[in-house]
């Protein structure tokens, strides 16, 4: 293969994963190196950018050193979950749940990414444009030029535009929130009646995130901000005017997600610059991650057209249905009351229901089973609390019935 230089637009998680795999599949820090480069543009290096910082298991499974005590982040093992009814429900997780200062994780990130041998240069990348060799990047300070751009930006990156066209407002989740100078050992999520959002308390090392997220068409910031406050009211959070934040969470429709172009002759898209965030859940933090490492796996294979495919079959399919999903999951309801509310009761009855939350915090199930099981999960704790009067509906073929004890503690 000819030697290359590979511009990665954005150090946040998708851009330094990239770097990462990309400089140690090349071999960058390697014996006699070789004429490759990977280099990764960021305009502000070790920000705390806008988030919650939660990683589930399934990132701490697949990049283990997001596990390790050293790298900084706060391994929970209690969740507590507010049904729109009021109803709470606080268990033990299965497995931990990291939560990350993003100034920690993202520093983190791109040393590693330094370390095998990519080069970050902290600049803001003003404009993209192709020449007959590749492409110019125009920078605050210089021009750059490369073989092969990758745009990892973020959500709110306005390089989409010279790529791929840009998505609906339709397609994002509105974000306000605070950082808090207080600690905590327990995960708290607030769901609303037929609200497509949550609001949020997740407990870093040294500080809270505390937060709410909303789909954008649902609630004006206004209203947004005063759900949070009724939140942060409920659970003594004071607001500190001076660590607020708010930022776009991609949230992509059906529609989106279906016709998602995620390369092009010398481009792609990765993370959240790509909309690859969990329709249902907003967790973004992996697939950023995990987009980062198929693209450099398919630059490595030199057949980057391979990506797309790459992302669709490993979890693009599986978030389409999230988005499918998404909507019933946050307005549905199920026997008189809102799909949460049902899902909070029933999780503090049922083992084998508490599973099933268990599964979707860990991300560990793709959508398709998850609908299923969660739908015949209501289905089987009415069987077990025994509501005769829905016997019938149980009794139908789409929702099996089984029996199972409870595991969690629940305050109405
Ligand atoms: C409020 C909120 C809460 C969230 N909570 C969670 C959570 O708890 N768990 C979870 O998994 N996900 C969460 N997410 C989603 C998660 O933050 C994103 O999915 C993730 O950060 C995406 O990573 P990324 O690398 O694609 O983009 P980013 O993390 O946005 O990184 C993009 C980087 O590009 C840089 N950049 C942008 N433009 C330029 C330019 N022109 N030149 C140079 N550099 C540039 C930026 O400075 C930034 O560092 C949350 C999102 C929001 C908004």
């Amino acid at each position: 293969m000819k030697a290359r230089t590979i511009a990665i637009i954005g150090g946040g998680p998708a851009g330094a994963m990239t770097a990462e795999k990309l400089a140690e599949g090349w071999g960058l820090r390697g014996p006699g190196g070789n004429a490759h480069r990977v280099q990764v543009f960021e305009e502000k290096i070790g920000w705390e950018k806008p988030c919650g910082g939660g990683l589930s298991y399934k990132a701490l499974r697949r990049y283990p050193f997001l596990e390790q005590a050293a790298s900084g982040g706060n391994l929970l093992r209690t969740a507590e979950f507010i049904a729109p009814s009021g109803a709470t429900m606080r268990f033990r997780l299965r497995v931990p749940l990291a939560v990350y200062s993003r100034a920690v994780l993202n520093q983190l990130l791109l040393r590693r990414a330094q370390k095998a041998g990519a080069e970050v240069v902290a600049e803001r990348v003003l404009r993209l444009q192709r020449t007959s060799a590749g492409w110019e990047i125009r920078g605050r300070e210089k021009i750059y030029r490369a073989d092969f751009v990758v745009l990892a930006a973020g959500a709110r990156t306005r390089l989409r535009q010279t790529l791929a066209p840009d998505f609906s407002p339709h397609d994002f989740m509105l974000t306000y929130g605070y950082y808090l100078p207080l600690s905590s050992d327990v995960l708290r999520v607030q769901f609303y009646e037929d609200f497509e959002g949550y609001a949020w308390a997740f407990p870093r090392t040294d500080h809270i995130s505390v937060g709410i997220c909303g789909k954008i068409g649902e609630d004006f910031m206004p209203a947004l901000r005063n759900r949070l406050g009724d939140f942060m009211r409920k659970y003594g959070y004071s607001p500190d005017p001076r660590r607020v934040f708010s930022h776009l969470l991609p949230s992509l429709g059906v529609e989106s997600w279906e016709n998602l172009r995620l390369a092009g002759k010398g481009w792609a898209l990765a993370g959240d610059a790509a909309g690859l965030v969990d329709p249902v859940t907003g967790e973004g933090i992996y697939y950023a991650m995990r987009s980062g490492d198929l693209l450099a796996e398919a630059l490595l294979e030199d057949y980057p057209q391979a990506y797309p495919e790459k992302v669709r079959n490993e979890f693009g399919k599986a978030l389409t249905l999230g988005a499918r999903l998404a909507r019933t999951f946050y307005h549905g309801e199920f026997l008189g009351s809102g799909v949460t509310t049902r899902m909070i009761e029933f999780g503090a009855r049922s083992q084998k229901f508490l599973e099933i939350i268990q599964d979707l915090i860990e991300g560990s199930r793709s959508f398709p089973g998850l609908a299923a099981r969660l739908y015949s999960g209501l289905a089987r704790t009415l069987v077990e609390t025994g509501a005769s009067r829905l016997r019938e509906a149980v009794q139908s073929p789409c929702f099996p019935s089984s029996s199972g004890e409870g595991g969690s503690h629940v305050r109405g």
